[in-house]
């Protein structure tokens, strides 16, 4: 171990100025660039698979994919490798057309969805000058009320009132909600469902979301420890996901499914680590500059002061996942391997799949205390304990 690692050479290329680390092998900067070609390469395959798992048809068929952009370093470097696909596939006359369309969810409620000049729009204008190849749209928070994959007669908060601000309403709701951890659940929720809405509506071929590694074993925790174990597969895995739509709610009774749909959900991303995104984003400072120094710089929806689940589970993950980034790995690769337990009714509100017998099991008492006389159970246990407290 006295030796170190610097006098090595690259294990890529073997070029002799090898000044990072690589899953414990010296890799270099120049003349080849292997670190950034590593990180490129790792989402490069996994846009591959995509292409490959989402062709329906002999004769390759446009790809139309929508992303998601919180303006963090992992949706951005996930913006940078869409716009060169999109470059390269332009280039070539023989490829099907590669249209990404990179969508920011501006979750500043204290500015109605008309506005502006706005953070994010002016941020967003910056990576379309960045990214000529991909398009961008910025929808505001407020718009998730018309989408239809949210039955929303099961959150009575949120029912139309006769003055008809939206974004007044969804603030009233989420001043409503008890906690730090329920408000940031619902908020991922109700980010979620405005991509997939979108995605649908057009319809796209496919969702991508930019998790790293670390990201979505941080998520599989989290959704663990809010009662959502059951449905960690359909989540954290890539592949066909399904999404119910429902008809408007009617004054007190409850709204009906009205369709279901299959749209892959894909991870390109999900073998990358934080830390290596990290220093990927250092070698090109030009994306770097782009992310704003807060990077959660959309959004008083959740308060920083406090954490959530979630916001522990990451920073948990992002400790850990120098020296035992194994585990990080594993915790990803071990829940792709949990089997998809194909279930035939689905969460109203967060749209995973339901624990019918096992339901009460993750509930406990909890769960006798919010039994729905005569109803069928609409909600999961991780949901109900959102909006309830
Ligand atoms: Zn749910």
């Amino acid at each position: 171990m006295a030796e170190s690692q610097y006098s090595r050479p690259c294990k890529r290329c073997k070029a002799t100025d090898a000044p990072y680390r690589l899953r414990n092998d010296p890799t270099c900067r120049s003349p080849r660039n292997c670190y950034v070609e590593y990180v490129e390469g790792k989402a490069g395959r996994r846009l591959g698979a995509l292409a490959r798992d989402t062709r329906t048809s002999a004769k390759p068929a446009p790809r139309k994919y929508i992303a998601g952009l919180s303006f963090g370093p992992s949706s951005t470097v996930m913006t940078h490798v869409l716009d060169d696909s999109a470059k390269f596939h332009s280039s070539r006359r023989s490829s099907p057309a590669f249209e990404p369309l990179v969508m920011h969810v501006d979750t500043d409620l204290s500015h109605s969805a008309d506005e502006e000049d706005t953070l994010a729009h002016r941020l967003l204008a910056k990576y379309r000058e960045r990214f000529p190849n991909v398009s961008f749209e910025c929808v505001h928070l407020s718009k998730v009320l018309g989408v239809r994959t949210v039955d929303w007669s099961s959150l009575p908060g949120l029912e139309e009132e006769e003055d008809g601000n939206d974004t007044e309403r969804l603030r009233r709701f989420f001043d409503s909600l008890s906690s730090v951890t329920s408000k940031a659940d619902i908020l991922r929720l109700f980010i979620r469902h405005l991509l997939l809405d979108t995605a649908l509506d057009k319809p796209y071929t496919a969702l991508l979301l930019g998790h790293s590694t670390t990201a979505l074993a941080s998520l599989t925790l989290s959704e663990v420890a809010s009662g959502r174990g059951y449905a960690v597969p359909w989540q954290i895995n890539d592949g066909p996901y399904t999404v119910c739509t429902y008809g408007p709610s009617s004054g007190a009774s409850e709204s009906k499914e009205t369709s279901r749909a299959e749209m892959p959900i894909y991870y390109p991303l999900r073998e990358v680590f934080r830390n290596e995104i990290m220093l990927y984003l250092n070698l090109i400072p030009s994306l770097r500059e782009l992310i704003p120094a807060d990077s959660a710089a959309a959004g008083n929806v959740v308060s920083h002061k406090n954490l959530s689940i979630e916001e522990v589970m990451g920073r948990y993950f992002d400790g850990v996942e120098g020296p035992y980034s194994g585990i990080v790995a594993n915790v990803v690769r071990t829940t792709g391997k949990l089997e998809r337990v194909a279930g035939d009714s689905f969460c109203h509100i967060c749209g995973m799949p339901l624990d019918e017998q096992g339901d009460s099991r993750w509930a406990g008492e909890l769960g006798d205390d919010l039994e729905e006389h005569g109803h069928r159970v609409r909600l999961c246990y991780g949901c109900k304990r959102s909006i309830s407290g």
